[in-house]
């Protein structure tokens, strides 16, 4: 296992991060059913992963990700607390509702989180989340009152999180990327601000999704290949610790895949459509363009209940407006050069023909 400067913390993380969401019981409606661990099976394979050098695990407040938090906080116990690195984080944007969350967390894990994020930032919540008693407000004084030790942001959009790189509340990052999401990475990548920041790249396998088409070797090399301080992957049994992390990430083998050959590939069960969800399309009716595309992508993919169900909220509106565009100022900013307004047709006949 190597490790990697967590931005200006001080903390050296392992390139690879154990997410707890696999590791979960309970009802979650907008999680798969996963494996059921119960608790000693959890350890074991939280434990499995801290043998191979994991030494940062990546949790969400009871009930976001089950009982995942009170399993790694017994984990933690167990493990020796100064052996993790424990990263939390809730879906709370105001300043006192985050506040609270951190307390029922730092009583949830038994110990102090070394980083806790505000979970899911949306272009709904960014200003009062930012704003003035906030809830990266809260997590500033959490961490002046020594009850986390770092503040983080964790959203899927790259004005977000680009923001947070700007912000001198914001210690860590996490945001999302994979070999065909790769667009916000690329951007990333060419920001400087975002070099002073930890960064944390979740949804590597696309949500499960990936592995059937790459090897998870290959899914992992492609997100380390970015200045990123490591990945977070979901690991709920012992043969997917060993995928994830037993192997050396500095092998030459095997090769990562350019975006079109990541096509090529998808192309043998669909027709792809070319979107790398960079983010730069901006639409005036307000469709997020790489959400619709996405669900389209993880429809064909194997998700088809979940994406049909998400899809079908805001096509057929989405659709209309495009068909009625006259100046298609999306297409100007898409360095695919994607027909836009014609995919969105596409997606939408996707919807009607399975819909029930
Ligand atoms: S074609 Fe027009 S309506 Fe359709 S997504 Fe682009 S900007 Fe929006
Ligand atoms: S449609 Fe084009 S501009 Fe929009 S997210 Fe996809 S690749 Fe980027």
């Amino acid at each position: 296992m190597y490790y990697r400067r967590l931005g200006n913390t001080g903390l050296l993380v392992s390139e690879i991060g154990f997410g707890t969401i696999p590791v979960l019981q309970g009802d979650i409606p907008v999680l798969p059913a996963y494996f059921d661990l119960d608790e000693a099976q959890a350890l074991a394979v939280m434990e499995h992963a801290l043998h191979l050098g994991c030494n940062l695990y990546d949790t969400a407040i009871v009930p976001e990700y089950g009982d995942a938090e009170l399993k790694l906080g017994k984990f933690a116990a167990r493990a020796g607390r100064d052996k993790i690195i424990i990263s939390d984080k809730a879906r709370f944007f105001g300043g006192s509702e985050m506040y609270q969350a951190v307390e029922t967390s730092r009583e949830n894990l038994g110990t102090t989180p070394d980083i806790y994020f505000v979970h899911q930032v949306d272009a709904a919540h960014e200003d009062e989340v930012f704003g003035r008693g906030g809830a990266l407000d809260a997590l500033a004084d959490l961490k002046a009152e020594g009850k986390i030790r770092f503040a983080g942001i964790a959203a899927h959009y790259y004005d977000i999180l680009l923001r947070g790189a700007l912000d001198d509340r914001v210690d860590v990052l996490q945001g999302s990327g994979n070999l065909l999401e790769r667009g916000m990475l690329d951007r990333i990548r060419g920001e400087a601000c975002f070099r002073g920041k930890g960064f944390l790249v979740n949804k590597v396998y696309a949500a499960g999704l990936l592995p059937a088409r790459f090897s998870e070797k290959t899914l992992i090399k492609f997100a380390l290949s970015y200045p990123v301080s490591g990945v977070l992957i979901g690991l709920g049994t012992m043969a997917q610790v060993d995928a994830a992390l037993g192997w050396d990430t500095r092998d030459p083998e095997p090769a990562v895949p350019d975006f079109d050959e990541v096509l090529s590939v998808l192309e043998k069960e669909y027709m792809p459509i070319p979107c790398d969800r960079c983010q730069r399309c901006a639409c005036p009716h307000g469709t997020e363009i790489h959400t619709l595309f996405r669900q389209y992508q993880y429809f064909h993919l194997g998700k088809d209940y979940w994406a049909l169900k998400k899809l079908g909220l805001g096509i057929a509106e989405s659709a209309r407006h495009c068909r009625e565009c006259a100046q298609m100022p999306c297409m100007d900013a898409c360095p695919h050069k994607i027909r836009i307004a014609q995919e969105m047709q596409r997606v939408e006949r996707l919807v009607a023909e399975y819909a029930v």
